[in-house]
């Protein structure tokens, strides 16, 4: 079993689990039950985490996870306003040119 995503808020972390299971991977939820205790634990230990069951597709997942959190998949072409500067980026860049300003909406 592997890893292949955490740190996301619990509703996420369901629907990337939906995704991979469409995609015929199977994974599950781990720290499921302790996401709903948030508050008593400090935040990486009860953040959710997403496991495949099979280490040979965890890549294909990880791919799948990735195309899922794109920003907006149907208009790759789309600027983005830095917060910071105000500056338009084009899509393709994840930091504003200017300030180096993460996107907001770019996963890490
Ligand atoms: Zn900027």
């Amino acid at each position: 079993m592997k890893r292949v995503w955490s740190g996301s808020p619990l509703h996420d972390t369901a629907h990337l689990q939906n995704l991979l299971e469409q995609a015929g991977i199977g994974c599950f939820i781990k720290h499921r039950e302790l996401a709903s205790a948030m508050g008593d634990l400090p935040f990486l230990e009860c953040s959710p985490e997403l496991w495949v069951l099979r280490d040979e597709q965890s890549l294909r997942a990880t791919a799948v996870i990735r195309e899922a959190l794109r920003p907006d998949t149907d208009a790759p072409a789309a600027h983005w306003h830095c917060n910071e500067c105000g500056e338009d980026n084009e899509a393709q860049f994840a930091v504003c040119w200017r300030c180096g300003q993460r996107d907001p909406a770019t996963p890490e």
